[in-house]
């Protein structure tokens, strides 16, 4: 069986070597020493100013909606993970959609305008499978309208944009370190801002609004994490390099093969690194793109339709809205396998079965 993800374990001992001193030191949580030593190692890996560290990518996006104070309509995608529009109307927000561009996959800049009304109060836009957002026109719409602008950057772990981390983008980037994620602490999240006062208020957010042990600064929440997931953070930070060059060579060895598919992989912005955290694939027909579904899991191998449905259209709790570009965009993707124990004659495989789908 082949998986479309797997998340990454490290060797047992290497887990294990952390549990002796937390059985000692008896600080299972509240921003223990493994969890603070995370956040230190994270904000020099990813060169970021300021970085916290949380439960998970969700209640880092609550937390940044409710930190911004945002009220009214939020304009946002609807190629994304769930988690992008629920956050907004968990916060008592509205979602307002705009269509994606059809080659990045990510918001449609030259729509956004056209969204704004006198009750939009921000921009949250998702670097979708990684790929950065046109994070400069988006500033310069937020800038002219007076809004302010969050990312979704739970696929984007590592990437920079024109020599600068992405996650500096933007009032808050958020990302997540859940366990099928590129880089994960088995549950996490991350809050990135430039903004000290910020980060502050963003910190004690996370423990419930408490200034001390009997006052409180703000209304809070429990984003917290343990010493457990911080831990399994701290061992796969070590594998960053490695995780990093396999997922490359994959990569380029799906791009090989697939050099012929009747498919296009979408275009990533030309002035970022890549992460490899995804390897998606848009068909030329949906025809094809399920064809190609079946066929692979006959042999076992799990694509995913991801993002498919278009979040304009499932949702239960929104009215449903036409969105063309995602509407076509959603019915022909599929992510492929992609982890670090997949091997490239798997890889070889993979692509043999889908060549051998549209040739059919
Ligand atoms: C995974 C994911 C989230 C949610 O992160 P969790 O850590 O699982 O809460 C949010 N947005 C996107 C785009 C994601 O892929």
């Amino acid at each position: 069986m082949i998986p479309v993800t797997k998340p990454f374990l490290p060797p047992m001992e290497e887990y294990e070597h952390y549990l002796p001193g937390i059985w000692q030191r008896d600080w299972l949580t509240n921003m223990g020493p493994l969890a603070n030593d995370l956040e230190l190692r994270l904000k020099k890996y990813l060169k970021v100013k300021h970085l916290l560290y949380v439960s998970s990518g969700t209640i880092a996006l609550q937390m940044a909606i409710k930190s911004l104070e945002l009220k009214g309509e939020i304009i946002t995608t609807p190629f994304s993970f769930v988690a992008t529009t629920s956050s907004i109307v968990w916060e008592g927000c509205t979602p307002v959609f705009v269509d994606i561009d059809p080659q990045s996959l990510n918001m449609d800049t030259a729509k956004i305008e056209n969204a704004i009304t006198e009750r939009t109060s921000a921009i949250l836009a998702t670097h979708v499978y990684g790929n950065p957002c046109e994070v400069e026109t988006i500033q310069k719409i937020a800038d002219a309208h007076h809004l302010k602008v969050i990312y979704d950057a739970a696929h984007a772990f590592g990437v920079e944009l024109e020599g600068r981390p992405v996650f500096e983008a933007g009032d808050i980037s958020i990302c997540s370190l859940h366990a099928t994620k590129l880089y994960h602490s088995i549950e996490g999240g991350l809050l990135i801002t430039k903004d000290p006062d910020l980060l502050k208020k963003l910190a004690f957010m996370r423990n419930f609004g408490f200034n001390g042990s009997e006052a409180f600064a703000e209304l809070g929440i429990n984003g917290k994490n343990s010493e457990f997931h911080a831990a399994m953070g701290l061992v796969n930070l070590k594998y960053l390099p490695a995780i990093h060059e396999k997922r490359k060579s994959l990569t380029q060895r799906y791009d090989e093969i697939l050099s012929h598919a009747k498919a296009f992989i979408p275009k990533w912005h030309p002035d970022a690194t890549k992460n490899y955290a995804y390897y998606p694939v848009v068909f030329d027909s949906e025809e094809l793109a399920l064809s190609c579904f079946t066929a692979l899991q006959k042999k076992e191998i799990f694509a995913r339709r991801y993002f498919y449905p278009s979040l304009a259209k499932v949702l239960p709790y929104l009215k449903h809205q036409e969105m063309a570009v995602t509407e076509d965009i959603a019915r022909r993707v599929l992510c492929l396998p992609l982890y670090h124990e997949l091997s490239f004659e798997e890889v070889d495989m993979i692509g043999r079965i889908i060549l051998r789908t549209q040739n059919n």
